[in-house]
């Protein structure tokens, strides 16, 4: 992949290898958007762009596993030697094990979905700000994919399986994390939940994203929810009954189910849409998506909205993946 279009408009996006992140790419770059696909598996990521028909020379490709906080700051310095301007940063990729026993580690030792979804996000929006803030595209924008089951003011947020998200008051969070402790509570494993409140700590970290960095820089920091893609990879470790009736329950039932291809659209008009240019909101299809309607700015649970809160998980966050306090800096050195 090449590097022939330096005056596009450059997003990265993680997690692009598959689903919503690799048909968001295909979306950006038909709009004329040069995309870094940041993956864990580059030959996988390379063979799928090329399976779409992605352009070559509207993409580039870097390595990132983001459960591991070395290669975070890895990706970071990749993209800065490519010497394109960030525009805008998506942060998309994501597991999901709800079929675990016992918690899998992170190499720093943390819990695998909090690692993954939240570490390590958290650490490369905090890494790439200064990027964001240099780029001179009108609209400079900071993405975050978050969920429905995540947010209990909508009604997929209060099914009880197998527990709501709930952060609980961090005890686990504030203890350091690491072993015993599984989860953001301190309470017992529970595989699914521990996605869950990945997500929601996406949702509570845009919201602070928007409220601590906004008014001064002017970016417009936003999550959202794309649909159901009930039938995404996603989905790979449920059980092989629950890959078939999942998607026909969300099509049938809800009606809240959205191919990859439109929650691939979707994410590129959050990302290039006049109509999204509005900073600190939740957009939310849920099943709201019936021909013709627009996204929906979605408000939060009032517990994703405590302000307390989310300041603590701020700081938690923070200290678990070695920033200093007021995080943001370029120079942060590796712990
Ligand atoms: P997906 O097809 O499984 O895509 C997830 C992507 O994340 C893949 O490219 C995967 O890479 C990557 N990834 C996983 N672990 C990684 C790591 N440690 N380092 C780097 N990349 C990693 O799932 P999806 O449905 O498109 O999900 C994308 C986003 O949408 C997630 O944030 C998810 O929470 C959100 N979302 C999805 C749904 C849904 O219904 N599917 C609903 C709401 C929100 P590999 O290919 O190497 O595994």
């Amino acid at each position: 992949m090449n590097e022939s279009s330096p005056t596009l408009p450059t997003v990265l996006i993680t997690g692009a290898s598959s689903g919503v992140g690799l048909y968001a790419s295909l979306a950006l770059t038909k709009r004329d958007w040069h995309v870094v696909m940041a993956c864990r598996d580059l030959p996988k990521a390379r063979a799928a762009a090329n399976e779409l028909g992605i352009r070559g020379d509207r993409i580039t490709l870097l390595h990132v596993d983001l459960a591991d906080q070395a290669s975070v700051r890895g990706l970071v310095q990749a993209f800065r030697a490519t010497g394109r301007s960030l525009d805008v940063l998506v942060c998309n990729a994501a597991v999901y094990q709800p079929r675990l026993e016992e918690p899998m580690r992170s190499p720093e030792g943390y819990e695998i979905s909090v690692a993954t979804n939240h570490f390590g996000h958290f650490l490369l929006a905090n890494l790439l700000l200064p990027d964001l803030e240099r780029s001179t595209w009108p609209s400079r924008r900071l993405i975050t994919l978050g969920t429905v089951t995540a947010n209990s003011a909508e009604f997929g947020g209060k099914v009880p399986i197998p527990a709501p998200a709930d952060l609980g008051d961090l005890a686990g969070l504030e203890a350091g994390f690491l072993a015993p402790v599984a989860m953001i509570d301190g309470k017992r494993f529970k595989p699914g939940k521990a996605y869950k409140d990945s997500k929601l700590c996406n949702m509570i970290v845009g919201r602070e994203f928007h409220r601590r960095h906004h008014a001064r820089t002017g970016i417009v920091f936003n999550t959202l929810y794309p649909g159901c893609v009930a039938d995404s990879a996603l989905f790979r470790s449920t059980p092989r009954a629950f890959q078939v009736i999942f998607p026909w329950f969300q099509k049938n039932i809800t009606k809240g189910y959205v191919t990859q291809a439109l929650s691939g659209e979707r994410v590129a008009e959050v990302v290039a849409g006049e109509d999204f240019a509005e900073s600190g909101v939740h957009w939310s299809w849920g099943n709201r998506q019936r021909e013709g309607r627009k996204a929906f700015s979605q408000p939060l649970s009032a517990r994703a909205q405590d302000q307390a809160l989310a300041e603590r998980l701020w700081d938690a966050s923070v200290r678990c993946v070695g920033l200093s306090a007021g995080a943001g800096a370029e120079d942060q050195a590796p712990r």
